[in-house]
């Protein structure tokens, strides 16, 4: 199962559950703000958050990560060149909203890894290595389920901002057409900041303009 939970910090982002039925374990992905909303959800649904993924580093994608891990006693995964941001406020944009956030000490995945649960094969996420909105920006897949998760590489009829540090629009719209385009259109994408889409409906809106 899928749960969408819209968090509140200084911008307002998508949080993700992506939860095995069985077993009621699951990741959590990009967890905002609001620790206090999601640790409520996770106790009242009984899941067992395996691991914190993290789809690139902006705090307002990491707000709420280090409070959940030393909650849940569960790592947070980031991508290996997060450390740029997750160790540096102003490249992680904190400094400029809301205060200096960093996060130490997560575990690194690189292009092409699966991403498991502990103890079960479903909800297997593929990293997609996407850069262009940063240059530690993944899409999480998995085929069976048909989704995507693209942080803000891509939204529902936009793209994801170049300007911020280490942004470059080239390359994100290269990773647009070479790793987003490249899934199947019937692919349900979950961004950071819209409501979902599908690649197919992204790739007829990107012609239009
Ligand atoms: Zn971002």
């Amino acid at each position: 199962m899928i749960l969408t939970v819209p968090v509140k910090g200084y911008f307002e982002e998508n949080c993700y559950f992506y939860i095995d039925d069985n077993t009621r374990h699951g990741f959590i992905i990009d967890p905002g703000a609001q620790a206090d909303i999601l640790i409520k959800i996770i106790s009242e649904n009984s899941f067992v958050i395996d691991k914190i993924i993290l789809t690139h580093c902006h705090f307002d994608h990491f707000g709420a990560a280090n409070e959940l891990r030393a909650k849940l006693n569960c790592p947070i995964l980031a991508h290996e060149k997060a450390d740029l941001f997750l160790l540096d406020p102003i490249m992680n944009l904190s400094r400029q909203c809301v205060g200096d956030l960093v996060i130490k000490d997560t575990v690194k995945f690189t292009d092409g890894d699966i991403i498991s649960l502990n103890s079960s094969t479903n909800c297997s996420l593929q990293v997609i290595f996407a850069p262009g909105h940063t240059p530690d920006s993944v899409l999480l897949y998995n085929e069976k389920d048909n989704i995507a998760f693209v942080g803000d590489t891509i939204f529902k009829g936009s793209i994801g901002n170049y300007t911020f540090p280490g942004g470059n629009k080239k390359i994100l719209i290269q990773s647009i057409m070479e790793k987003v385009f490249a899934l199947p259109n019937n692919t349900i994408i979950y961004s950071g900041h819209s409501e979902p889409t599908t690649v197919g409906a992204e790739k007829r809106y990107y012609r239009l303009r």
